[in-house]
């Protein structure tokens, strides 16, 4: 009989249960920050912002629209604007694909959605980019869509907010994106004169072009908690000026420490500080007071050669007033 000294008998192998327990996908998200794991609908709940540390998820501009209007209602115009690739670019995939790709993802049609309506009660334009569309790049359908966002405040005689989120001006339309910056400047010249507010707010991250023009000049500069902000990216710099940039250098907080911005709201305070905003810096009834002659409606009792600073004696006009109402009464003696 043979002993099978060496032999060592081994028993089969065999498969091992599958006994991890699946988690439905989209169940539970890692915070970006503190990189706890939670439940999602808690993150939802909380205006997708993280409930352990504050971190602000990123969220899409119809998410953003529908927390900020009135019961989340809003009209959405010019969504018929294109960009057409007029340059024939081509990366490592032509311009046209990558375009129909994103069409196709995010059902937009271009980096913006514009939409009229009303918040607290207040008629308002809104220009929203979204980040999901070649990184909310700036080309001429995105440019074109912000100026006439601006527009139509102007011939409506109503504020305009830009929510802007955007990796900055779109290569592949060249000189043609970088064109927007001065047509958007140009047109917010125009809401200046026309005496109307512009509230910039600035999301996560909001870098190159859309900084350098209109990101930066509203009449208020909000900022969301900790949103990247800058023009070039901080490696580029310290290359260029060959020295380490300060910690959270780009980052909200350190722009409104450096006079960069007027101030940083959470998400969950958007629509109120939003309302406040509004209310101080738009006044209905004086919006077409100060109207130029064309645009002023009808009946409001011109009278020929008497300066229209006149008609506004004996009226409570409330703060803060354009330049046109203010009168300077010096103290009786
Ligand atoms: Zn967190």
């Amino acid at each position: 009989m043979e002993i099978a000294w060496f032999k060592k008998i081994r028993k089969p192998k065999q498969a091992v249960e599958h006994k991890r327990i699946q988690v439905p996908e989209g169940l539970w998200v890692k915070c970006n920050s503190c990189k706890e794991i939670i439940y999602k609908k808690e993150v939802l709940r909380n205006a997708n912002v993280c409930p352990k540390c504050g971190y602000h998820f990123r969220i899409s501009a119809r998410e953003r629209l529908a927390s900020l209007f009135d019961e989340g209602r809003y009209q959405e115009v010019d969504t018929d604007i294109y960009s057409v690739d007029p340059l024939k670019f081509k990366d490592a995939k032509p311009y046209k694909d990558r375009l129909r790709e994103y069409r196709e993802k995010t059902g937009l049609n271009d980096a913006v959605i514009n939409a009229r309506g009303s918040l607290a009660g207040v008629p308002v334009m809104f220009s929203v980019m979204e980040y999901g569309f070649m990184g909310g790049s700036m080309g001429s359908a995105v440019g074109e869509k912000v100026t006439r966002a601006i527009e139509r405040a102007i011939e409506e005689r109503i504020p305009v907010v830009v929510i802007s989120c955007s990796g900055g001006a779109r290569m592949q339309e060249g000189a043609l994106s970088l064109m927007q910056m001065a047509k958007i400047s140009g047109a917010l010249g125009k809401l200046h004169e026309a005496r109307l507010p512009f509230v910039s707010i600035l999301t996560d991250p909001t870098t190159g072009g859309v900084t350098a023009s209109y990101a930066m000049l509203g009449d208020l500069n909000i900022a969301e908690p900790k949103a990247l902000i800058g023009f070039a990216g901080p490696r580029v710099i310290e290359q260029t000026i060959r020295e380490k940039l300060p910690e959270g250098f780009q980052r909200a907080e350190f722009l409104v420490e450096h006079g960069m911005l007027d101030f940083i709201v959470e998400r969950r305070r958007m629509r109120e500080v939003l309302a406040q905003c509004l209310k101080v810096l738009y006044n209905r009834a004086l919006a077409d007071d100060v109207a130029p002659e064309a645009e002023r409606p009808s009946g409001t009792g011109d009278v020929p050669g008497v300066p229209r600073e006149r008609e506004a004696v004996g009226r409570t006009v409330q703060f803060p007033s354009p330049g046109t109402t203010r009168k300077y009464n010096p103290p009786e003696l």
